[in-house]
């Protein structure tokens, strides 16, 4: 008798023992839930141990600095640019990867990007470089397609002003090559007017041929927009990365 009274009384010390143990549990998730304060429904079972962190930047990426990116599509409206092998016009192709490029680099922490324009509008060479000063831009890429007579010449090339632009031009040239496989016509400085004007970095990349019939066929496809609109970003984060690491290896340096 005194054995089942006694295994009665621990029986009930067990039950009592474990509400104990999970009331902090709950109590503990409802705190969370009246903590968030956003109106949000949360679940208070899942509020502890369910929260997913993986989409939560890591530290060190909130501290990280934006580069402003302004992305020009060449021409615009009445400015067609040049007319490509199948009659396309350059400023459709212009305006098509520079969508895409702003589109990749809103997504990539580091950047902070703009675009010249963003329709069929005609902007003066020298608005486009004034905006970019505006802004105080890290970066101006201008985007084109080339043209010539004879439509065996094919091939990229990146163009800068300022001596300062010729790093990121290597780098955006080196990607674009690499992406469409086009024939590499170098990195070169000229002084094109959009470039001139511009007080950070600027280049312009001539991505292709619009006249070569194999240029123009990869251009005017959606895969070959993607891939020149990724090789640009790769470019500027090569340029950007290598820039950081420089600032914080020169910063870790100072007395
Ligand atoms: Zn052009």
């Amino acid at each position: 008798m005194i054995q089942k009274r006694l295994m009665m009384l621990l029986v009930i010390m067990l039950l009592v023992g474990s509400s104990v143990i999970l009331s902090p549990y709950w109590g503990d998730g409802e705190r969370n839930s009246k903590q968030t304060g956003d109106g949000r429904y949360h679940d208070n079972r899942d509020t502890r141990d369910s929260r997913d962190f993986s989409n939560e930047p890591p530290l060190s990426a909130m501290n990280i600095k934006k580069y402003k990116i302004v992305i020009d599509a060449g021409h615009g409206a009445m400015d067609s640019g040049a007319p490509g092998n199948s009659g396309s016009y350059e400023k459709w192709f212009t305006l098509s990867v520079a969508q895409k490029t702003y589109d990749l680099l809103r997504h990539e922490a580091m950047f902070e990007p703009f675009m010249t324009r963003s329709e069929d509008t005609f902007i003066p060479l020298h608005e486009r470089a004034v905006c970019a000063n505006r802004l105080t831009a890290d970066s101006f890429i201008s985007i084109h397609g080339n043209t010539f007579t004879d439509a065996r010449v094919s091939g990229t090339e990146t163009y800068f002003h300022s001596i300062g632009s010729e790093g990121l031009a290597q780098k955006i040239q080196m990607q674009l090559v690499q992406a469409l496989g086009f024939r590499d016509r170098g990195v070169k400085q000229y002084s094109w007017k959009v470039l001139q004007d511009c007080k950070g970095p600027a280049v312009l990349t001539e991505v292709g041929y619009l006249t070569n019939k194999n240029n123009e066929k990869m251009m005017l496809s959606a895969e070959g927009q993607a891939r020149a609109a990724h090789a640009i970003v790769e470019g500027l984060k090569q340029y950007f990365s290598a820039k950081h690491a420089q600032v914080n290896q020169q910063t870790e340096m100072l007395p």
